[in-house]
């Protein structure tokens, strides 16, 4: 492993996600929505999300910047980077597929909006967030830079943590004690060693 190789995972992780979900993105915009909880506050978390994740590991592995806050890279690190870089595609590809037409980039309920208590869901209540997670780690790992390399653990968990309670909210008031029930029995992004949710 060297530091191009760890770059160009970084790349293909963005890419890979890209193309999980360009078909979601397209479906989405065909899909009326009924309710809403978007707000100006949600575009600052996804644009804080979006620099962390995108905009400064891109430019990093683009040009070096910045250049003050590198640091050796550690081939047993990377690798590490690579296993998580790949782990996060498959969660990708197995929530976009569960989600369906119920997904959104942002906090809206579709019209017909179904619950998915099923596939990678039966195990955990946000496994797109554990896949971003994944991400976040992974780029950590994989770019030996003091700032491109955490940006996305601080971006995407700023969004984390002031979304994922309001996301939960709505959705209990959408599906009531469904959702609840489905919170009592499953892990927000790591799955419940007891008491696991049994799918319908
Ligand atoms: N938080 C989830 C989904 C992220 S996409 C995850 O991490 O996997 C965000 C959209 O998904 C929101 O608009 C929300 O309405 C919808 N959503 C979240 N959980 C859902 C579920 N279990 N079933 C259907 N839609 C869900």
């Amino acid at each position: 492993m060297t530091l191009s190789v760890a770059k160009a995972i970084y790349l293909i992780l963005a890419i890979g996600w890209y193309i999980i979900r360009i078909p979601h993105e397209r479906r989405s915009r065909r899909t009326p929505v009924s309710r809403s909880a978007r707000g100006t506050k949600e575009i600052v978390l996804l644009s804080i999300s979006l620099s962390g994740l995108g905009i400064l590991p891109f430019i990093y592995v683009a040009t070096g910047f910045p250049r003050f806050a590198k640091y050796p890279f550690q081939p047993s690190l990377a690798w590490a980077g690579a296993v998580a870089a790949a782990a996060a595609l498959l969660l990708f590809y197995l929530t976009h597929r569960a989600l369906g037409r119920n997904w959104s980039v942002s906090l809206d309920l579709r019209e017909n909006h179904k619950l998915i208590t099923s596939g990678i869901y039966t195990y955990v209540r946000h496994p797109m967030y554990s896949a971003f997670w994944l991400w976040a780690i992974a780029q950590a790992l994989l770019l030996p830079n003091w700032i491109a390399g955490p940006a996305g653990l601080i971006g995407f968990g700023t969004l984390y943590f002031f979304r994922v309670s309001e996301e939960e909210k709505l959705m209990c008031e959408a599906f009531g004690s469904e959702y609840r029930d489905y919170m009592s029995q499953t892990g927000r992004i790591i799955p419940r060693l007891s008491n696991p949710h049994q799918p319908r």
